[in-house]
């Protein structure tokens, strides 16, 4: 069976397509600036890759595109687009509706709409995809992975705020959390390298891209997690703040003027290692220069691995312990030096890391065990792969339709 997942943004579509059960990639691609002149059209596989300018003017000429480039002879991934049994969508905001990846109905795409105020930049374009692939694909089945489902499973002490209750009731203000697609598939896989069924581990799963956010998970589920109402809470990341003192905005207000706009633009787009190191958002240079004993790069670094050991501890309490640490993503998967920082850190708490191990884990590309013999909590990295999960999801519920 092979399926097509999706993964639609406000101007660009990111699409895999997966040969399942066999969980075989087939092609990947991008399309970008979609809307503008020049739209970019890129896609690779074993044996091709390209990348053309053409002007894509919304998301169903999108849609068409990535199956005209999926049919192209050079790439022999299908022949007609009937060879496509399912499409999996990303959705970010699943809300209060969704604890798991769902079958698309008229009423889950209500569900979609509803959850738009939630997530306004992304719910919107997650379900302009799924519209598009229904005008041109009428009768597939339509899967919706959800980035917030996993964690529908925290309880209610952990995903409130100490807010007045109206503003829960009035707008479902609480704590969702995100990347959950991720925390679950590195958990599971964790749990495989552990040799132990899920259900009886805690784990700590790490995300740490340009979004990052740290989950508990305790016997399968996701008990806590740093990303609250919305993405901006929690660890240091790329170009948003993280935790702060919410006063700091009364504050900004009050003394530069600020508006909501301008709030959510600092905290959102300038903050974070950017706003830190004034010259970008990538982790790299933070390490290259932390190599080299820099004062700026250093300092962030320690930042980073400093609010992440907190986190780590957090959990660790709530958990009665953890028996995995795991790391994934950009910065999770290829920063030596953070998880070197954070295992010093919590030596006392049972981490040890090989360091050999550490350094060389990034040439393996796959899941490694770099824990120190002694070590009494297992630290694993683990790369993630949101787009097999979805397939994954895809794949099991379209079977059920089809039984
Ligand atoms: P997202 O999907 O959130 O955009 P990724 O998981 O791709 O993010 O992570 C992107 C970040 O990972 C980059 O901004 C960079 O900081 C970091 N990164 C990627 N590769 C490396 C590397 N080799 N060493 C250190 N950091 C890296």
């Amino acid at each position: 069976m092979k399926i097509l997942v999706l993964n639609c943004g406000s101007s660009s579509i990111k699409y895999q397509v997966l040969k399942m059960p066999e969980e075989e990639l087939l092609i990947k691609g991008i399309i970008e600036k979609i809307g503008e002149e020049r739209s970019i059209v890129e896609a690779k596989n074993s044996h091709k890759k390209i990348k053309v300018d053409k002007k894509i003017s919304d998301h169903t000429e999108g849609i068409k595109e990535v199956l005209n480039t999926i049919k192209m002879a050079e790439f022999k991934v299908i022949e007609s687009i009937e060879e496509i049994s399912a499409i999996g969508h990303r959705v970010v905001h699943g809300g209060e509706s969704f604890a798991d990846s769902t079958v698309v109905t008229e009423k889950v795409i209500k569900a979609i709409e509803e959850n738009i105020p939630l997530a306004p930049l992304h719910n919107p374009a997650n379900l302009k995809g799924i519209l598009a692939c229904k005008g041109i694909m009428p009768d597939i089945t339509q899967v919706a992975v959800f980035d917030t489902a996993f964690h529908q499973t925290l309880p209610e002490h952990a995903y409130l705020y100490a807010l007045p209750m109206e503003y829960y009731h009035k707008y479902r203000i609480r704590r969702y959390g995100f990347h959950g697609t991720s925390h679950k598939y590195v958990a599971e896989k964790a749990a495989k390298m552990f040799g132990k069924p899920l259900k009886d581990l805690r784990i700590i799963t790490a995300h740490l891209g340009n979004g990052a956010s740290i989950t508990a998970v305790k016997n399968g589920k996701s008990i806590d997690t740093s990303m609250g109402f919305t993405p901006l809470e929690g660890l240091i990341m790329g170009t948003r703040s993280g935790d702060i003192d919410p006063a700091i905005i009364v504050f900004l207000e009050r003394n530069e003027g600020f508006t909501a706009g301008n709030i959510d633009k600092l905290l959102n787009k300038h903050s974070g290692i950017l706003g830190l190191y004034e010259k970008s958002n990538d982790m790299r240079p933070i390490e290259e220069g932390y190599y080299k004993g820099k004062r700026l790069e250093t300092l962030i670094m320690t930042m980073y691995a400093y609010r992440l050991t907190k986190y780590i501890g957090s959990y660790m309490a709530i958990m009665g312990g953890t028996d995995i640490l795991a790391y994934t993503a950009g910065v999770g998967e290829n920063t030596p030096p953070l998880r070197s920082l954070v295992g010093k850190r919590m030596r006392e708490l049972g981490f040890g890391i090989d360091e050999n191990l550490n350094k060389r884990v990034i040439k393996y590309g796959k899941e490694v065990d770099i824990s120190s013999s002694e070590a009494k909590v297992r630290t694993f990295v683990i790369p993630t792969n949101e787009e097999l999960a979805i397939a994954r999801d895809t794949y099991i519920l379209t079977k059920q339709v089809f039984l």
